[in-house]
């Protein structure tokens, strides 16, 4: 199966540096269709990064939307907007804005169905603290906040893409292994079977410190169908070699 590996920039970048980073990887950017590449920039670059790419294979998409249409939303950014700038994608629900900026379940089904009536791809992030590891709960937790999702947008579901991050994983340079990430993939992927009969078409990606050291052996898991790449997603040379890894992974998988 084709992989997909998406990077999330956070809040990093300025004009210039987006400009040498985007130009490298376009540069660098194998011809392959076993692997579609996109980079979730900052809001405010998403217009950098449509006049950059536009034609480029590389696609773009946004860390966040609003749950909301339009109106009285100061600083909120809707799905309607996103499309104005071409974002192909949207990270919905990721953990550091559920913690940080409180979003609820309810609150990342509400802006994944914001997300699919514009059209926009929403990359749904699930996972489990530490914590809720430790105590059992992994399954239970990641199961919660996807049914949240199947529950708000129905048949719909096989258009999204679903990425795991276990939370101790992010930005900890701890990856959980292979087998761990194929365990719980197995679980959203059995979750998702039973919402939809489209569940194979829906892309289950892996991410947590993914690199190209530890990336190899996750793509090649069956349910695992690419990585959602936050700090290895900055530096050219390394999120290429993810990009070539997948497709690899692709071709052999
Ligand atoms: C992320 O923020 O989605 C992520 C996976 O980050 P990192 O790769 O840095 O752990």
């Amino acid at each position: 199966m084709s992989k997909l590996i998406v990077g999330n920039w956070k809040m990093n970048g300025s004009l210039v540096a987006n400009q040498a980073l985007l130009h490298a990887l376009v540069q660098g950017l194998p011809a392959a269709d076993a692997c579609t590449v996109a980079v979730c920039v900052p809001a405010p670059y998403l217009a950098q990064a449509q006049a950059l790419l536009t034609g480029s294979p590389l696609c773009w998409g946004a860390q966040d939307l609003s749950a909301h249409t339009h109106g009285a939303y100061t600083g909120e950014v809707s799905a309607t907007m996103l499309q104005d700038f071409g974002a192909r994608y949207v990270i919905v629900g990721h953990s550091e804005r559920r913690q940080y900026q409180g979003e609820t379940d309810a609150v990342v089904a509400r802006k994944v169905q914001r997300a699919l009536s514009s059209g926009i791809t929403p990359i749904v992030c699930v996972g489990e603290t530490l914590a809720e590891r430790e105590a059992g709960a992994t399954e239970a937790v990641v199961k919660r906040q996807l049914a949240a999702v199947i529950h708000t947008n129905g048949h719909c579901i096989s258009e999204i893409v679903v990425a795991y991050e276990p939370v101790w994983a992010i930005g900890t340079g701890q990856t959980a292994s292979p087998e761990q990430a194929q365990a719980v993939h197995a679980v959203l992927r059995a979750q998702l079977q039973a919402a939809t009969p489209q569940a194979a078409r829906v892309a289950l990606l892996y991410g947590g410190s993914m690199n190209p050291a530890n990336a190899a052996a996750l793509l090649r898991q069956p349910d695992i169908d690419g990585g959602l790449i936050g700090g290895a997603a900055l530096k050219a040379a390394d999120f290429l070699t993810l990009v070539a890894q997948a497709v690899d992974a692709a071709a052999t998988t």
